[in-house]
């Protein structure tokens, strides 16, 4: 229990947060025995019972003889203050209201089972006088499990006998009940072990996450270096210096895929396993993990964002690897980025948090320039020499007929390595096998019966799917529209016609295709990896899963299909993501003593995004990209809102978008503006259609109350839907 959590004697009214779909805390009087502030506890609410968290003092307006007692304290770690103090922090910062935070930060089953002990029966030492057949059967089974512990079900089940006669042999003294702990702590990882030796710079910046450490204060650090400097070698150092101090570690990672090969370093390093935390983990791993962090028996654990809401016991260190990835920001339920969530949670627990990015996010860069994060840049590439020579290839002036997409010049590239053993890689960030089918008779375009999207045909699964919504079907033998036979045909690249393509060229060359939807599971996905790391492909093909961390050894050539992919649309955050996106491809290649080549495919190589990529001048990039923002007033220089209402029917969803803009002022109040309604770019998502608004406000501006009044004005009638996106990240 923290050191200033209240003690509520049995009787006493405490207000009851609970995960159900209320706007208010419920008062209850305190169990037998009393109950702390913070406890999770079993509440009676109507003829069900449901889990809560005890949040402080009760109402005292009600009459005490109608109020019902809270049922039970569940056997878990009292929720602690820092921890009620985040989740009300983060549901005032993204308009969630409590009790969905409580459920996020409740996502383990089981946290309502009774006993966190469980009985377990093992064989003992005397011999029943009065041997029965199913008595003996019992100690049968047991002997031929040897010492094994069964619970009662597994014994009775395993011997064919009724728990009965299970019971009978423990009053016997045949068989020995005990106790035993039904979620196991983590194995303890030695910090002491040493690191690898470290670079200078590397050895410097190591020093200065330590001293932070020791400091006991909060902090966050930029940690800045191209793809192998040895980012995760230096966080090591303070995630060892973390665990010495006895406090906990955190380190997120954008994808699971990167958990694989982290998880064998830390137990090359520390000599055992740290904690795992993502969608693949099973559930009884997760309610293991749930409860052991809150009693500090989990040291290290390792996760996707929602980690951010583990009930750790003294959370020193969260690292936030490859901070700029867009996957760190959640796009439903609770819209939260868990990089920010990361340095809120960290300035509530006196803790630190690294930032670790080739190429970081334009709001961390603008906040190192300002101060409020501490930046360090490892210079040197470790190991490898140079960073990748980058080039554009002119399309203007490449011989390339318009179903075609690898160039003449990249051709010869990608021959040129071929013949010296060494892998090239293809980057395309577009999944399938073509973007768009179009009616060469009629120019339909097939489009998602639900959606305002068109459909992308895959190939490898011989359907047309919908990207938005999932939606897939068979590709049609006529056109849906003018019923024309045979003449379907696709337009634009996707990686799987890529491929096609690339196979056709170079039919000797073993093509392997990485996107996140060719694999059933996560294993097959890191089979495919090591095959490649391995050597087993001289080309790789991908979207940007390629662009994370995976280390290809023998990858020397880069090109990049489409470099001017990323640029077109309205997003704020085009250019940024693009120079991102590519930067990060760039850098798979060339390693060790081969160095590396980029190829960009553009038809505008005179764009400033495009030549500030070639440049190499990344600071150039930042500063450039900052002043128009800055002259903007858009993130992180000003402040945005997304509104998005959906409806079943466009007239309900403008109704509200329209009665919202008209009753501005308590945005106007602030200074803060409005704009739309207007569709969405993506005008109707699973049948329903979708409404913008967009909010924009001064950087200093409490934009949040203001945006609670403006909303309060309104309920949402019938199936109308309203959600807030603070910081959004997209816009469709
Ligand atoms: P990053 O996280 O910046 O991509 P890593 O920490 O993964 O870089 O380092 C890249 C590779 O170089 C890894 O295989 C790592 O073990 C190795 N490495 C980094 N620093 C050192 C060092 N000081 N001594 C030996 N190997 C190192
Ligand atoms: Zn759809």
């Amino acid at each position: 229990m923290s050191a200033d959590a209240e003690f509520f004697d049995e009787g006493a009214r405490v207000a009851v947060l609970t995960t159900q779909p209320l706007d208010r805390m419920l008062t209850y009087r305190a169990p037998e025995g009393g109950c702390w502030q913070g406890a999770f506890v079993e509440v009676p609410l109507g003829p069900r019972k449901v889990m809560g968290v005890v949040w402080g003092k009760g109402e005292t307006g009600f009459d005490a003889a109608k109020l019902r007692a809270v049922s039970r304290v569940l056997d878990v770690a009292p929720m602690r203050r820092e921890m009620a103090e985040f989740l009300t922090r983060v549901g005032d910062y993204t308009l969630t209201p409590l009790h969905q935070m409580l459920r996020l930060a409740t996502r383990a089953p089981g946290l309502t089972d009774p006993p966190s002990m469980r009985k377990v029966y093992r064989l003992g030492h005397i011999r029943p006088e009065r041997m029965t057949e199913a008595r003996a059967r019992v100690i049968e089974v047991m002997e031929s499990y040897g010492g094994l512990a069964f619970t009662l079900g597994e014994l009775a089940e395993a011997a064919g006998v009724s728990s009965s006669v299970v019971k009978g042999l423990v009053k016997l003294g045949a068989v020995a009940e005990e106790e035993s702990p039904r979620d196991l702590p983590y194995p303890r990882l030695d910090a002491s072990a040493p690191g690898k030796p470290l670079a200078e710079d590397q050895a410097a910046a190591a020093a200065a996450l330590c001293a932070g450490l020791r400091a006991g204060t909060y902090g966050t650090t930029l940690l800045r270096g191209v793809t192998g400097s040895g980012k995760t070698e230096v966080y090591m150092e303070a995630v060892a210096e973390c665990l010495a101090m006895g406090r906990q570690a955190l380190v997120l990672l954008p994808e699971i895929a990167l958990t694989a090969e982290f998880l064998k370093r830390v137990e090359a390093r520390f000599g055992a396993r740290p904690a795992e935390w993502h969608s693949g983990v099973t559930m009884t791993e997760r309610r293991r993990l749930w409860r052991m962090a809150g009693e500090g028996e989990a040291p290290l654990v390792v996760g996707a964002r929602s980690a951010l809401y583990l009930p750790f016991r003294d959370l020193g260190l969260i690292v936030v690897d490859e901070e700029h990835d867009q996957s760190y920001k959640q796009e439903d339920g609770v819209l939260y980025s868990a990089r920010d969530m990361a340095v809120l949670r960290a300035s509530i627990n006196a803790a630190r948090v690294v930032l670790a990015t080739a190429t970081p996010s334009l709001e961390t860069w603008a906040n190192a320039e300002a101060g409020k994060y501490d930046r360090l840049d490892l210079v040197a590439r470790f190991g490898p020499a140079v960073l990748p020579e980058m080039r554009a290839i002119d399309m203007r002036v490449e011989d390339l007929p318009g179903n075609r997409w690898v160039s003449p010049t990249l051709q010869a590239h990608i021959h040129d390595r071929m013949g010296k053993q060494e892998q090239s890689l293809l980057f395309l960030n577009r999944r399938g096998y073509a973007p768009v089918t179009i009616c060469r008779a009629c120019g339909h375009q097939i489009g998602c019966d639900h959606c305002d999207a068109r459909m992308v045909e895959h190939r490898f699964l011989k359907r047309l799917v919908c990207h938005q919504c999932g939606e897939s079907k068979p590709m049609p033998e006529t056109c849906p529209s003018c019923e024309a036979e045979g003449k379907l045909a696709p337009v634009g690249p996707g990686v799987e016609r890529l491929a096609e393509e690339v196979r056709e060229i170079f039919p000797e060359a073993r093509v392997a295709v990485l996107s996140s939807d060719l694999f059933a599971s996560a294993r097959a996905l890191k089979a495919q990896i090591e095959l490649i790391a391995g050597g087993g492909a001289d080309i790789i093909i991908g979207t940007q899963m390629v662009a994370k961390g995976h280390n290809f050894p023998l990858l020397t050539l880069v090109g990049v299909i489409d470099a001017d992919l990323g640029l077109q649309g309205s997003d704020l955050r085009a250019a940024e993501k693009t120079f991102q996106l590519i930067r990060q491809v760039a850098g798979r290649a060339g390693r060790v003593d081969t160095p590396g080549l980029a190829l960009l495919q553009t038809f505008q190589p005179e764009h400033p995004v495009i030549r500030a990529i070639l440049s190499g001048n990344e600071e150039g990039f930042w500063r450039a990209e900052a002043a128009e923002r800055q002259a903007a007033g858009v993130p992180p220089y000003g402040r945005l809102a997304g509104i998005v209402i959906s409806a079943s029917t466009v007239e309900a969803a403008f109704d509200l978008g329209n009665a919202l803009a008209r009753a501005d002022a308590p945005l106007r109040r602030v200074g803060a503006q409005v704009f739309g309604p207007a569709p969405a770019p993506i005008a109707r998502i699973r049948g329903r259609h979708r409404v913008r608004l967009l909010v924009k406000a001064d950087k200093g501006v409490a934009l949040q109350a203001a945006l609670r009044a403006w909303i309060g004005q309104f309920t949402p009638k019938g199936d109308t839907r309203l959600s807030v996106d603070i910081d959004p990240q997209s816009f469709y």
